[in-house]
């Protein structure tokens, strides 16, 4: 089946989202910022976007959808320490089994950035380490360019679920 992934734990996925996939009978992939999770997600340093809560997430689970960690903090892995990095990459995967009770399927580093080496890192933590191109849902629901339109989301959905 199609990949999709949907990218720092967003309330607007499982308000908005979940119930368009599952009109068409998709699931999705959880890009999961465990810090963030029944919280808050700080977008472009303007805007504290609503995060789903392990409840939420859950049902998604219940429903087949997967889990990947997109790490702790959202920090750009390149940007930090090695140790840092290393600690974004590990916490994150623990966070998942913990609270989740799954394995995270990948690491989706920040922004897709991640060096070599810590991508060679990360292999032994993860399966797969997802930083090339991938049917992504962008769903910032704001005010903004980027904001999401739900018409031309569905017409996607409709068309990746033929
Ligand atoms: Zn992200």
């Amino acid at each position: 089946m199609t990949e999709i992934w949907f990218d720092d734990g967003l309330l607007s996925v499982y308000e908005d989202m979940y119930p368009l996939m599952e009109k068409y009978g998709l699931v999705g992939i959880i890009g999961v910022v465990t810090s963030c999770v029944g919280k808050t997600f700080r977008w472009q340093k303007k805007w504290e976007l609503p995060c789903m809560n392990i409840d939420q997430i859950k049902h998604l689970m219940n429903e087949g959808w997967k889990i990947a960690s997109h790490t702790v903090t959202h920090r750009d892995l390149t940007k930090i320490s090695k140790s840092e990095a290393e600690w974004e990459i590990i916490e994150s995967k623990l966070w998942i089994i913990t609270n989740l009770g799954v394995e995270p399927i990948a690491l989706i580093p920040p922004w897709n950035r991640i060096t070599p080496e810590l991508k060679k890192y990360a292999l032994n933590y993860y399966p797969r380490v997802v930083n090339k191109k991938r049917i992504y849902f962008h769903t910032v629901n704001l005010p903004h360019p980027s904001r999401f339109n739900i018409k031309v989301f569905e017409e996607r959905i409709r068309r990746l679920a033929k």
